[in-house]
């Protein structure tokens, strides 16, 4: 057998600065699961050491299983003193086992028909439509738990148009004038414009709201980050360059409200490092970027729940935008804000992690459930779409944050 040949391929700076302290372990959940060190950070940047340096083949079973449990949480990277991207090395580690490995048999079929499903906006809406149909019959019990969507998708919001303000007509692609703010983009995305149209909807409520002049083209079908959380880096790149020609000539915010499509898109000027793609993810924001608490809390009415938080790990670990988020949601006049004991823990949603790691995801989202239980709330708030549909999985009712606000601030 031949010796495996030194790789090469991860940022050397970024390997040599993790001086394998351990100060990461206690914010990773996979290690959380097994108390094993190839499910932590430090175990994983080892792993890619390794085969960097040629000591053992990346596609060695150990090495593999190591590097394909991590959820991509980036919990480890927000905590690591030495300021070690683990996102990135992982997503080199990722492209790398991808083009090396690819998936194989149903696996590899379900991942062509699924990324191509997902690139496709009318493919992903149709699918939606269907998805809603198989709910509201109930044949979607056929379906292995795994893979029967928690969310109800309602056929009204997957068939309905969306609505802007200031038009008479049930779906315009022209914005009302005058607004004061100026133009934001709503981004649609993909599961997000399928799945989820009712947070978009909020999202255009809460824009005008606050005096923006909500736009929802153009329209670019997906942006990328599934693809680059599963190794399909070339897709990714080029869903993201496809991204930000589709912006091209347009001014204002792009305002992401998938805490997981916000950070990938903020991250586009360092994937290319172009001028174009700084600029572009520059545009993008959240909700909470643009809305201030103040104004909420002066104008909103009251919204008697009592909820948990549960940041995205995207929102926290990559925008950091998980205490401005609390800040604007607790905002909201009669809604009480509960922050589980765990709230910075990962619920094992991580995209199609859940499904690709069954025993791993279920664990996560066990220890999540509990916590949210201890808080003694009646619902969770939480901005991303998979996060959404895991913690659902356990009976909670989950709030995205447009929601909770366009419900206080819709006239
Ligand atoms: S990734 Fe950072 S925190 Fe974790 S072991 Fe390396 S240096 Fe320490
Ligand atoms: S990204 Fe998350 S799951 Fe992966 S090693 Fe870091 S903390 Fe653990």
């Amino acid at each position: 057998m031949s010796e495996p040949q030194p790789l090469r391929i991860f940022d050397q700076d970024q390997l040599a600065a993790c001086v394998q302290c351990g100060f990461c372990l206690s914010s990773c959940p996979t290690y959380e699961v097994t108390h094993l060190e190839e499910h932590g950070p430090r175990g994983r940047i080892l792993a890619m050491r390794l085969a960097d340096e040629g000591e053992l083949p990346l596609t060695h079973p150990d090495l593999a299983a190591s590097l394909t449990t991590c959820v991509q949480c980036r919990a480890c990277e927000a905590v690591c003193p030495s300021l070690v991207e683990f996102g990135s090395l992982m997503e080199t580690a990722r492209t790398e086992l991808g083009e090396r490995t690819p998936p194989r048999g149903l696996r590899g079929i379900a991942h062509a028909v699924g990324f191509r499903v997902l690139t496709r906006r009318a493919a992903v809406r149709i699918a939606s439509v269907g998805l809603a149909l198989l709910q509201l019959l109930r044949f979607d019990r056929v379906l292995p738990g795994r893979f029967r969507p928690a969310r109800r998708v309602r056929l009204g919001d997957a068939l309905r148009p969306y609505r802007l303000p200031g038009s008479g007509r049930a779906a315009v692609r022209t914005a009302p004038a005058g607004a004061a703010r100026g133009d934001a983009f709503v981004f649609l995305g993909c599961v997000m414009d399928g799945m989820f149209r009712d947070v978009h909807q909020a999202t255009i409520d809460v824009l005008a709201a606050v005096g923006y002049r909500p736009r929802l083209e153009p329209a670019p079908p997906c942006c990328g980050a599934l693809s680059i959380h599963s190794g399909r880096e070339e897709e990714a790149h080029r869903l993201a360059r496809a991204t930000i020609r589709a912006y091209a000539g347009t001014s204002g915010p792009i305002v992401v409200d998938s805490a997981g499509c916000g950070a990938a898109m903020k991250e586009y000027g360092d994937w290319f490092g172009t001028p174009e793609a700084r600029s572009f993810s520059a545009r993008v924001v959240d909700l909470s970027e643009v809305v201030r608490p103040d104004e909420v809390a002066a104008r909103g009415r009251p919204v008697p729940l009592t909820l948990a938080y549960q940041a995205p790990c995207h929102l926290r670990n990559v925008q950091g935008l998980a205490d401005q988020v609390r800040a604007l949601v607790a905002a909201i006049p009669g809604l009480t804000l509960l922050e589980p004991d765990d709230e910075q823990r990962c619920c094992g949603s991580g995209g199609i992690y859940s499904m690709e790691q069954p025993d791993f995801g279920d664990a996560m989202l066990a220890s999540k459930h509990a916590a949210l239980q201890r808080t003694g709330a009646d619902g969770v708030v939480s901005g991303n779409p998979g996060c959404a549909m895991q913690i659902a999985r356990t009976g909670w009712q989950v709030h995205h944050p447009a929601q909770l606000l366009a419900r206080s601030l819709r006239p």
